[in-house]
């Protein structure tokens, strides 16, 4: 019996893990779910998939785990706090985990699992691109296995069968949907509100990333994200926006051959694939039907318009703590505009402005990485709160 321990339980990723876990009761169980703040959604999900263990990010919320589990699901033990977490989820309670926090809060939690030897299914990409190299680093050393849940990364993951790229490989190209707002102008994306920026045309997201795939920044992100997992330059690395999220990354050989992986834009089947790998087993996705689907369209990315990949990509080429930088100032640059804080443009402004301000250098230790990341936010939300970035803020 597989345990699976699912962190970031409530969210989008969480709710697709459990949907494929629960597919086959015979083989795997959840035995811990986490999540950060709200405990009444994570005790509906005990009652529901009886976990060993239960824990909740926000101390504060321990208590009325407690007490609401004597009902939904007497069997569980509360838990709260990252330490607790990381605690569980290097120890006994779990083979395998789903690391489906969102943004640099899951770092802690991914590298325990890394440092244990876990098979570990990560989609929590800003703890990759925040540290990759100590995870990757932390994962090898401890024989823990990394299949990559994000779904382009996890399309080249199955194109190379789960190998390193090696000098075979000339290069990866990452497809990217283009988002809510491919084909506007700038000036058509200076009063987008947040509702609009997460209504994601192909994929149902949690609202950060839906943001992150509006500016580019996701693609950004992947970037970094793949230099890390399978190991080539920046220069090896290629974006194609595809609008119809069918052809998830595709892998150039040295032979002139091109693998690609395709699906329908569902993340149960990556999950599927790292929770049955080496072995296929079923999600619940639906059949490619490529004769209804009819056209697979490809074009460049608009680098002016959505300046956030030209940005993630000098940040990956810098190296040391440029894309923790990179990765801070976005965090609370999309958090600020989820707010209505700030405007749509002001976040790629807000994170050029991070990257101008403070120079980045080698990222020898976790506390390097830390102390960059603390000092972007400081640095990000003082410019957002005496700086020119709230003059773009919607009127809607
Ligand atoms: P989401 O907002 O829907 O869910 C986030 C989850 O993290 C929630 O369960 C929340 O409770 C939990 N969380 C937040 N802060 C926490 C903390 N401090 N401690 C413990 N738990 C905490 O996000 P999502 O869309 O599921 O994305 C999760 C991760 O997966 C992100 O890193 C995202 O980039 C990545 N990802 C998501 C998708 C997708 O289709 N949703 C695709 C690729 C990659
Ligand atoms: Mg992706």
């Amino acid at each position: 019996m597989q345990r699976v321990a699912v962190l970031g339980a409530t969210g989008s990723i969480g709710g697709s893990a459990l949907d494929v876990i629960a597919r086959h009761g015979g083989s795997m169980r959840a035995s811990v779910l986490a999540a950060g703040g709200n405990v009444d959604a994570l005790l509906v999900l005990c009652a529901h998939h009886r976990p060993d263990h239960a824990v909740i990010g926000d101390v504060a919320g321990l208590a009325r785990l407690r007490d609401g589990l004597g009902e939904a699901s007497p069997g569980t033990q509360a838990h709260a706090g990252p330490q607790a977490l990381a605690d569980l989820v290097s120890g006994d309670a779990c083979d395998t985990v789903v690391a489906a926090i969102v943004g640099a809060a899951g770092l802690d939690s991914t590298l325990a699992a890394a440092r244990a030897g876990k098979r570990l299914l990560l989609a929590n990409k800003e703890s990759l691109v925040l540290a990759g190299e100590l995870l990757t680093g932390a994962a090898a050393a401890a024989g823990a296995t990394i299949v990559p849940i994000d779904s382009e990364h996890n399309a080249i993951f199955q194109c190379l069968h789960g190998r390193e790229a090696g000098a075979d490989v000339r290069r990866i190209t990452l497809t990217a949907s283009g988002g809510p707002f491919r084909g506007r102008s700038r000036a058509e994306l200076a009063a987008v509100t947040p509702a609009q920026a997460v209504a994601h045309p192909k994929w149902s997201m949690g609202p950060k990333i839906s943001v992150d795939s509006a500016t580019l920044m996701n693609k950004g992100l992947e970037l970094i994200e793949a230099h890390h997992l399978f190991g080539l330059p920046g220069a090896r690395l290629d974006v194609l926006v595809h609008p119809q999220s069918l052809v998830h990354s595709l892998v150039e050989f040295v032979d002139g051959s091109t693998l690609a992986q395709l699906g329908l834009p569902d993340m149960r089947t990556a999950l599927a694939v790292g929770l049955g790998w080496p072995r296929r087993i079923d999600s619940g996705v639906g059949t490619l039907d490529l004769a209804r689907h009819g056209r697979l369209e490809f074009e460049p990315p608009d680098l002016d318009t959505f300046p956030c990949l030209r940005l993630a990509r000098e940040a990956l080429d810098a190296g040391g703590t440029a894309p923790a930088l990179l990765n801070a100032a976005n965090e609370v640059a999309v958090s600020a505009f989820l707010q209505g804080r700030i405007g749509f443009l002001s976040i790629p402004a807000l994170v050029d402005d991070t990257l101008a301000a403070i120079a980045s250098w080698p990222a020898t230790s976790l506390a390097v990485l830390g102390e960059a990341d603390a000092a972007a936010r400081r640095h990000a939300e003082q410019a957002i709160a005496t700086g020119p970035f709230l003059m773009s803020r919607p009127h809607a």
